[in-house]
């Protein structure tokens, strides 16, 4: 994987090569440095293309975005997505069990997992690529006789919704991607600080896409006055849907395609991190204790992720699905506590300071909270003392301890995804709104042009809160228009 360093160094390279080829047009333009955007272009990587990815802030990841304290920078954290679920099978996760299991355990197409290879299991949810990638991540044998077989690696409290993470955090997902993408040719480009305000067809090339240069300073992004304009043949955006209606562009402002865009609830999500000397957490019994919900560490590669408190439906219980509107069903109300998910992030090897996911949360208080107090240490993700002393207000009643025996983080980090160009961490379809209508009338939004729309929130499963909806639309769009290579 790429770090850090390295990235900024490629590009800076590759920054200064475009702005001397700015007359060069682009065959396609990526509009979006998210997961959506760099899977995209890592997708066309190998098309003989020239490929131009442009993202509005200094930063490639959009929500996959990994923060690390200073005094405990070996741990991740992640502002925004953070995990993958992955349960394709019908395992209960008992492994004292498995013996007992493995002849029944089959995939969701019913085929036992005895009688397929892993690779083979793999091919029913991922492209090649995605096999290779997550082959190479988790350092599973793909020959293995059977996909049974990996079942016997699982860890002692292996669950049946498994939630995986990414050793080094999750936005070295998109980082690694764009280090391909521009190592694939030359041809190919990356230009962050770049807000895409327009697209106009033009007479010979295609289109013209009017961008503002931005800057970024200690986190925050604001446009500048200078315009650039650049030409492609083909436009992918996977900006999300707020930057999307405020791009000036003639096709989206048709009705229809308006009112489709604007068939979206949006949600508050909301991450509140606190860096503490010591885990003053693991000495006290929680109230609700869930450990079913555990996320886990896959052969000891990923951070182990401790549930300590969810006061989340009990999915297991109430059989919780996508459709779970349309199905006749009873979740369990476990807590109303308004920190919804508190997270044991771990212990710094190097410092040994300790990290508390306080509050993954909801709710709207967070951000109002934000806005009284002072900031507890420097930058723009800071938190306010205002959210510390509810956080431990919140969390004394969880432990059941009084709130003086929580010690004063050192440190925090809150993140709320309520400015452009988001309006709120995720969104969802409303209600009795048709998915495959939404998908068919957005992703490619005119039968004349060659501008597609490739976002979750406009997917066959019309939501961005998992980042899978938005590759799948990736990977609608690039197998029906750019074919396979
Ligand atoms: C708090 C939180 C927790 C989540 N947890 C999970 C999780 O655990 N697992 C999971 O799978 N998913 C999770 N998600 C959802 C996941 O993050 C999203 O589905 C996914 O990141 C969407 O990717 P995207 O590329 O479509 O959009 P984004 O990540 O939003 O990327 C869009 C990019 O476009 C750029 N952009 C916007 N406007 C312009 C413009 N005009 N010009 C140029 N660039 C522009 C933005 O700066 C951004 O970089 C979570 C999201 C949040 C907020």
């Amino acid at each position: 994987m790429v770090d850090g360093n390295t990235l900024l160094a490629v590009l800076c390279v590759t920054m200064v090569m475009s702005l001397a080829d700015r007359d060069v047009c682009h065959d396609v333009t990526v509009v979006g440095g998210g997961i959506g955007g760099t899977y995209a272009a890592w997708k066309l990587r190998h098309h003989e293309l020239n490929i131009g990815l442009y993202e509005f802030s200094d930063r490639l990841g959009g929500r996959f975005y990994t923060y690390r304290f200073p005094e405990a920078p070996d741990i991740p954290i992640e502002l925004g997505a953070m995990r993958y679920l992955t349960q394709k099978t019908n395992f209960s996760g008992d492994l004292s069990s498995l013996q007992k299991e493995l002849p029944f355990i089959v995939s969701d197409d019913n085929a036992s997992l005895s009688d397929q290879t892993i690779s083979e299991f793999f091919s029913k949810y991922l492209s090649d690529e995605a096999i290779e990638m997550v082959t190479n991540i988790l350092k599973f044998n793909s020959h293995n006789p059977t996909a049974a077989h990996v079942l016997h690696f699982m860890p002692e409290n292996f669950n049946v919704d498994v939630y995986m993470t990414i050793s080094e955090g999750i936005q070295q997902l998109p980082e690694h991607l764009v280090k391909q993408f521009i190592g694939a040719s030359r041809n190919h480009s990356v230009h962050t600080n770049h807000q895409l305000i327009s697209i106009t067809r033009n007479s010979v090339d295609g289109y013209t896409l009017g961008f503002m240069q931005t800057v970024t300073s200690d986190g925050k992004t604001s446009p500048t006055s200078q315009f650039i304009s650049v030409c492609s043949h083909r436009v992918i955006l996977t900006v999300p849907p707020p930057a999307l209606l405020q791009i000036n562009l003639e096709t989206l402002q048709q009705r229809h395609i308006l009112s489709t865009l604007k068939t979206l609830n949006y949600h508050v999500g909301v991450k509140v991190f606190l860096l503490y000397d010591y885990p003053w957490w693991r000495d006290h019994l929680i109230k609700s204790d869930i450990d079913s919900l555990n996320s886990y560490d896959s052969l000891h590669k990923c951070p182990k992720l401790k549930n300590q408190y969810s006061n989340y439906y009990d999915i297991l219980h109430s059989g919780y699905t996508d459709n779970r509107y349309d199905e006749h069903i009873r979740p369990t109300l476990i807590s109303d506590l308004p920190i919804d998910m508190t997270l044991d992030f771990g212990i710094s090897n190097r410092t040994g300071r300790a990290v508390l996911l306080a509050a993954y949360s909801v709710h709207d208080l967070w951000s109002e909270l934000q806005k009284n107090g002072e900031k507890l240490n420097l930058g723009h993700h800071s938190v306010s003392t205002e959210v510390v002393r509810h956080a431990h207000m919140y969390l004394a009643k969880l432990y059941n301890i009084n709130m003086t025996v929580i010690p004063t983080p050192t440190a925090g980090v809150i993140s709320h995804w309520d400015q452009y160009p988001y309006k709120e961490a995720f969104s969802t379809s409303k209600t009795g709104v048709d998915k495959e209508t939404v998908w068919r009338t957005i992703h490619k939004p005119s039968a004349v042009d060659n501008i597609f729309i490739a976002s979750g929130s406009y997917s066959k499963r019309t939501s961005d809160a998992w980042s899978e909806y938005c590759l799948e639309a990736v990977e609608g769009i690039i197998s029906t228009y750019f074919g396979n290579n």
